[in-house]
């Protein structure tokens, strides 16, 4: 059995177009059967010894596996709570993983967001309280680790946003090299995120997909290890952390428990009934299915939950293609104000297809008007500043209670995947301006018709 010291249970990795197996250490990327650029890729998806990690979990290990967090012991105050305590479910060891806490993030019970869509279980897991202020911290943490195993000094990504700065700061905690490709046209306050974390950031005179093909082209000449997302298969391990959190804190949560007439206390785990993620390039969509399938399949959770993946209008690409019954989506110009979920030819389209297909959920769009909406109660009352791409998960929530897609009783999970301070002109756009007063007491009596 693998200890944390020496390997993982990861055992291979297998392609999702022609269902080839690859050993871990044989292929980087994707299949040969498709090895080309472009959205039609052979995506692979890490397997693992799920009987090992099974038996382990029925050992009960004691609160820590040789001094490290374990799933099993995920209760014990003395155990590290951030993704490291998933080790025996991620492909790196998690020594190799950046010293800084990524995961973990609050699950809050939202009860007077609730109450305004006639829902009595609602939570919203607040994944910008991650370091770099995104979810993508949890992808790019395991790329940094897996660049440092493998012995590639230089990491590298394509990326207009948070993939980008999630990067730049787990490489800086790591002391780890990166170089970021960034079309031209990248929104400076994200630029100065990736610069003051000191990556090397290379500004392409092109569009995303021109900056994405030549990091390809790059990593394979110089070496560097591409974190690519839909195009590195270990983004979608990272991710998959945030569905064993849900499921924890769940459990942890209790009373849910309860209503389901389980065996209260002892459940360890509880899958919700629903959940609500935004999508662009489909990757964490992909991941949170993913990890919901593991916990069913070791026998820890007594279902998978429906996924709901929420897109923008102006940027439907990955719901075009499911509403169309296609494996490939067509590309589309997309021109949505939701910059992290803006996306015209989607990298990781395949895992995002079957998270939808086979958790029995759906793809939902909501219009751009809907998701700068969706960020005021998401604040007001439920206690979460989203960015646009965030909010826009509560904005499919709205629409699917609206169309009677959910039963009141469930226990629905919003994801709300980036903070409100990454685009603060998209929040004062629907926020408004302050008054502006001199400073004096009659003014501020005058002004609040005191
Ligand atoms: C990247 C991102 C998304 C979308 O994730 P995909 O994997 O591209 O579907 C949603 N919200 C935020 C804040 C993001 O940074
Ligand atoms: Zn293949």
């Amino acid at each position: 059995m693998p200890s944390p010291q020496s390997e993982t249970f990861l055992t291979g990795l297998q392609c999702l177009r022609c269902g080839r197996t690859f050993s871990p250490g044989s292929v980087d990327y994707v299949c040969s059967c498709r090895p080309n650029r472009g959205s039609d890729l052979g995506h692979l998806d890490a397997v693992y010894d799920y009987d090992a990690i099974g038996a382990m979990r029925k050992g009960r290990a004691g609160p820590s596996e040789g001094g490290r967090a374990s799933p099993f012991s995920f209760r014990s105050s003395s155990a590290g709570r951030t993704i490291e305590r998933w080790w025996p479910l991620l492909p790196v060891k998690p020594d190799s993983l950046p010293p800084l806490p990524v995961g973990d993030t609050p699950l809050l019970r939202a009860n007077r967001l609730a109450k305004t869509l006639g829902l009595q279980n609602l939570f919203l897991k607040d994944d910008g309280r991650n370091p770099s202020g995104s979810f993508k911290d949890r992808a790019s943490a395991v790329a940094v680790a897996r660049a440092r195993e493998t012995g590639r000094e230089v990491v590298a990504t394509a990326s207009t946003g948070n993939a980008a700065a999630a990067l730049a700061a787990m490489s800086a905690a790591a002391a780890h090299s990166s170089v970021i490709f960034v079309p031209r046209s990248a929104p400076q306050a994200k630029i100065a995120q990736l610069l003051v974390y000191g990556s090397r950031v290379l500004a392409v005179d092109g569009t995303y997909d021109d900056a994405f093909d030549l990091c390809v082209r790059a990593c394979d000449e110089f070496g560097w290890y591409n974190r690519n997302t839909g195009y590195n298969p270990y983004m979608t391990e990272g991710k998959k952390t945030v569905s064993f959190e849900i499921a924890a804190q769940l459990a942890e949560a209790g009373d849910i428990a309860r209503q389901d007439g389980k065996s209260g206390n002892d459940a360890l785990f509880i899958a919700p009934d629903s959940v609500f993620v935004s999508v662009g390039d489909g990757s964490i969509i992909g991941g949170v299915y993913k990890g919901f399938w593991e916990l069913h399949t070791l026998g820890w959770t007594e279902r998978v939950p429906r996924i709901f993946g929420i897109q923008s209008t102006a940027s439907a690409a990955i719901h075009n293609a499911w509403r169309d019954g296609l494996e490939v989506p067509q590309p589309v110009v997309a021109e949505t104000a939701a910059d992290s979920i803006s996306v015209n030819a989607p990298r990781d389209a395949t895992k995002a297809l079957r998270a939808v297909r086979e958790s029995d959920g759906a793809f939902l769009l909501v219009e751009d008007e809907a998701i700068l909406q969706a960020i005021l109660p998401l604040a007001r009352l439920g206690g979460v500043f989203a960015e646009p791409a965030g909010a826009t998960a509560f904005a499919g929530l709205q629409l699917a209670q609206s169309l009677g897609l959910l039963e009141p009783g469930e226990t629905v999970v919003v994801i709300s995947t980036g903070n409100g301070l990454k685009d603060v002109p998209s929040a004062m756009r629907i926020a408004g301006e302050p008054a502006v007063i001199p400073p004096d007491l009659d003014a501020v009596a005058e002004i609040m018709k005191l």
